[in-house]
């Protein structure tokens, strides 16, 4: 896209400076009716929003001052995907595939001749890019593409299908990522990243798809022939799979940027809502269950903070965090299931009023929901938790999950309060649906540290006993659950003898 009429650069601005003018233009923006219908209805973004956007510079901050950015600062970066998701959480969404899927991987790994190109061109003709790895039969399944490439003089030849990429037939540039073919036909196990100049042709964008939410970006799926100059594959460390583990671990730690401006917006929304709606007589809020449901939001945004903390402090550009598992799979799914969850209690406190397309709650849903499935579906996120934290316990020798969690120094301040929900021995071979609940725990777990941490460094402080008091219950309900013995099974052709109305009628 050509967003280069707008040249002003807001480069010679401080931080705050830079931050508060692109929260005034979003702001105006998306107060504003009309542009809001027009973006909460209509698919893509009016170019006058996308211009306005682009003008304030939002992805300098991922990118190192030797090529026109900011510095790549995390806290900074954090920063802005907040006042992005605070008035739109596609938008953030949109700034976080730029920044974390494909400028901050380019960073690391990129040749100086492909930085050189791309890097500078983000700031000077606000160009974007994103990264394709899914395809159609390998999405959790990954590591098993089979887009394949083989090498010649001209570059890398790169085919294959991939689909739900963010920005489809809109980015300037893509990561693509694809496994090389070897001289009998088959392909490598590591897998290996290419940066693709949308300008040089090679995708096709087969089909488009009608995403249920995220109306703002584009999704489809690509057909993949292209040719890659030799320079322009990114250069990993070791191999190609520890690269894209350092990627995606960067990327999940960061998401609680994106979370925490949508969950303060839906906890305003809520304040505002249930102060001045009156239901029985009294406004919602004096009700005890409404009051149950918004502590509930608000200690997720401390929860979210407290993340944004660690995140700033532990995931700077220089760390490889390819071994960052446990931290990063906790924040991406508990960021999530929060989000979700305090979109579905907005909706709920909201009524009737909120289930329509254009009112924030209902958008929330929608919106948020997929994050529980794109980069690691939280299912299998909260099982390899358990796996890292069992796999450390077994080298520990240790079987206690409260012996061991007392003295892991990612939940040191907090097994000591939870230690009537951890003191006991875990089965080293339990069920996977075990295993799913035991990470729900273990992610909770780590969650209470970062927030006594963050109390620590001076938060609030009767947000953060709130937040505690709020993540002890959810460790003491996600221990019930795990404590349960049964696994009940389903039965796959159920059809006969389960009518309710043919037994009835006998
Ligand atoms: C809005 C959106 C944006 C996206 N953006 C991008 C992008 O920018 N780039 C990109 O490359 N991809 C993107 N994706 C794709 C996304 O990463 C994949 O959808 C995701 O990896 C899951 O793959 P899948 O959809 O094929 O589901 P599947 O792999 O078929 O899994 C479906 C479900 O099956 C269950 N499941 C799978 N495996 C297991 C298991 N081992 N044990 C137990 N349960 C299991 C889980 O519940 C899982 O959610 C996006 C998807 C969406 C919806």
């Amino acid at each position: 896209m050509d967003y280069t009429s707008v040249k002003t650069s807001v480069a010679h601005l401080n931080f705050t400076e830079f931050i508060e003018n692109y929260k005034k233009v979003l702001s105006d923006l998306f107060s504003e009716r009309s542009n809001l219908e027009e973006i909460s209805l209509n698919r893509g973004l009016p170019p006058f929003v996308m211009r306005d956007i682009m003008a304030c510079e939002p992805l300098s901050v991922f990118i190192s001052k030797e090529y026109n950015g900011r510095g790549g600062n995390v806290q900074e970066a954090l920063s802005v995907l907040e006042a992005t998701s605070y008035e739109s959480l596609p938008l953030s969404l949109m700034v976080g595939i730029n920044g974390a899927l494909f400028l901050q991987p380019v960073s690391i790994y990129g040749s100086e001749e492909a930085k050189n190109n791309v890097l500078s061109s983000f700031t000077s003709e606000r160009k974007l890019g994103g990264l394709m790895i899914t395809e159609p039969d390998f999405g959790s399944d990954a590591l098993k593409m089979k887009t394949s490439y083989d090498t010649s003089s001209e570059g890398y030849h790169l085919k294959g299908t991939k689909h739900w990429a963010g920005l489809t037939g809109w980015a300037d540039y893509w990561l693509l990522t694809g496994r090389e073919m070897n001289k009998d036909g088959d392909l490598n196990r590591d897998i290996d990243f290419f940066i693709h100049d949308n300008t040089k042709k090679g995708i096709e964008v087969s089909e488009v798809y009608q995403n249920l939410g995220l109306y703002m970006l584009p999704y489809g799926k690509n057909e993949v022939d292209a040719v890659i100059p030799h320079g322009y594959k990114l250069i990993p460390k070791s191999n190609g799979i520890t690269m894209m583990l350092d990627i995606l671990h960067r990327s999940r730690l960061q998401f609680p940027g994106m979370g925490i401006g949508f969950v303060r917006r839906l906890l305003d929304e809520a304040i505002d809502h249930c102060k001045n709606r009156i239901v029985g007589g009294s406004p919602l809020i004096s009700y005890d269950q409404v009051k149950h449901r918004i502590s509930k939001i608000q200690s997720y945004y401390t929860v979210l903070s407290a993340m944004c903390a660690y995140t700033s402090e532990n995931a700077g550009m220089d760390k490889d965090l390819s071994r960052s598992d446990v931290p990063a799979n906790a924040i991406k799914t508990i960021v999530t299931d929060y989000m979700q969850d305090a979109a579905q209690s907005l909706l709920q406190l909201v009524g009737a009023k909120g289930y329509r397309l254009n009112h924030i709650a209902g958008r929330s849903v929608v919106d948020s929901r997929p994050y529980q499935i794109f980069e690691g579906s939280n299912d299998i996120l909260y099982q390899q938790l358990s796996e890292s934290v069992l796999k450390m316990m077994r080298k520990a020798k240790q079987s206690n999950l409260y012996e061991f969690l007392n003295n892991y120094h990612l939940s040191v301040k907090s097994a000591q309060i939870l230690k009537d929900s951890l003191d006991f021995s875990v089965d080293m071979k339990i069920a996977q649906r075990k295993l799913v609940q035991l990470g729900k725990i273990l992610g909770r777990v780590l969650s209470l540290n970062m927030v006594i941490e963050l109390g620590e460094k001076g938060f609030r402080s009767d947000m953060i006993n709130h937040s505690i008091e709020n993540l002890k219950i959810e460790v003491r309900s996600a221990f019930a659950a795990y404590q349960t013995d049964t696994l009940p099974d389903i039965v796959i052709d159920y059809h006969e003898e389960s009518s309710w109305a043919n037994i009835t009628g006998k």
